[in-house]
């Protein structure tokens, strides 16, 4: 799986940073790391990392899951954003970049430049996969081997898209590049330069005279990939994990990314709480917090004895430290909170009605 590293870090501000500190933040790290300033190589992943960083951080409400969450991939970073890359952009003399950000994730084409070497080239679609955890799960992490269909390179041709034992000569149009690019317009600061796929031979650089019988000459093929993910422990209902180039190939050839959407079901004994926790509750009499007891608490992974003093109250919480789950972000364990429920017996033998009618008076006369 793809780890991230966190988004305050990216942009070196602190967890309660402002709004405008943020900006500033990414307003200096973006001049340094443009792809059109910083040719150097890892400037562009750099790019890419503090773009997203902003896209999310900038928004109350990704910023608020981020928080709460952690990670969510794709598209959805940039999706309704509130970030305005174009202002920052545009301050630094850049002009409107706006389908960078398409480019980068979605790679609509056209207008934007080959900053991120896709070429206006369309993306592979991405896989959705919803994996159901139980708190056992979320326990321990979770490894699943998936099997999933989907479009792939092409077994036979190898993704050539040419008929084993025929070759495809280069295009001739694009120089084999499969794109084709003009200067849009040019000023002190930057050249613009379209990107498209080259129609004649759509985006491939190469042209094929005898098609794959397998594919058709598309060089994809829908096949059964296993793919081996691991949930990582502490994870949260509706969490989501992006594992890059996983998803289906585009005509293309440019893979999409497998996303793995997280479910926790619902224990019987045990309510998830913040931080971790674990809400548990018990069944006592009030003999057993009176005179005081041992009582086995189930855990989630095995069971747990708990000491009940004598004399401890009714509305009293015990805790099990560190028997909850790991927690996520801030690391560490959560406890299992233990709620005692005290059972008043509503039938009584005519002998138990006198020893608490003896103990009452008892209780009366200190
Ligand atoms: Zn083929
Ligand atoms: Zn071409």
């Amino acid at each position: 799986m793809t780890s991230k590293r966190d988004y305050y870090e990216v942009l070196g501000v602190q967890k309660g940073a402002s709004k405008d500190e943020i900006k500033n933040a990414y307003r200096k790290l973006a001049l340094q790391y443009h792809p059109d300033r910083n040719k150097e190589p890892g400037a562009e992943e750099k790019f890419k990392e503090i773009s997203e960083a902003y896209a999310v951080l900038y928004d109350d409400d990704k910023r608020a899951k981020y928080d709460k969450y952690g990670h969510v991939g794709g598209e959805e970073v940039f999706r309704g954003s509130e970030a305005n890359f174009e202002e920052v952009f545009r301050d630094m003399g850049f002009g409107g970049f706006q389908s960078i950000f398409e480019q980068m994730f979605g790679g609509r084409g056209g207008f934007g430049g080959d900053f991120f070497g896709f070429g206006g080239r369309r993306r592979g679609s991405d896989i959705i996969y919803d994996a159901d955890l139980t708190l056992q799960d979320v326990l321990h992490g979770k490894k699943e081997e998936l099997e999933l269909p989907k479009l792939d390179r092409c077994d036979k041709c190898n993704g050539t898209g040419a008929e084993p034992g025929t070759k495809s000569r280069k295009c001739t149009v694009c120089d084999g590049q499969g794109q084709t690019r003009r200067v849009y317009s040019q000023n002190r600061f930057s050249t613009f330069v379209t990107v498209e796929p080259c129609r004649t031979c759509q985006g491939k650089g190469q042209i094929i005279d005898r098609p794959c019988s397998n594919c058709r000459g598309s060089g994809r093929a829908t096949r059964k990939k296993k793919i081996r993910i691991e949930i990582p422990a502490g994870v949260e209902d509706g969490m989501a994990m992006q594992l890059r180039g996983e998803g289906e190939l585009s005509e293309h050839g440019i893979p999409g990314d497998l996303v793995v959407r997280i479910h926790v079901k619902k224990h019987p004994d045990f309510e998830r709480l913040e931080d971790g926790h674990l809400l548990y509750n018990l069944d006592v009499k009030f003999t057993d917090l009176a005179l005081g007891t041992e009582l086995k608490i189930p855990t989630l992974d095995g069971s747990e004895k708990v000491k009940i003093h004598q004399g401890t109250s009714a509305s009293g919480l015990l805790r099990l430290k560190g028997k909850g789950l790991p927690r996520y972000n801030s690391g560490g364990k959560g406890d299992i909170i233990v709620k005692l429920n005290v059972k008043v017996p509503t039938k009584l033998t005519d002998r138990q009605k006198s020893l608490l009618k003896e103990l009452d008076r008892e209780l009366d006369s200190n």
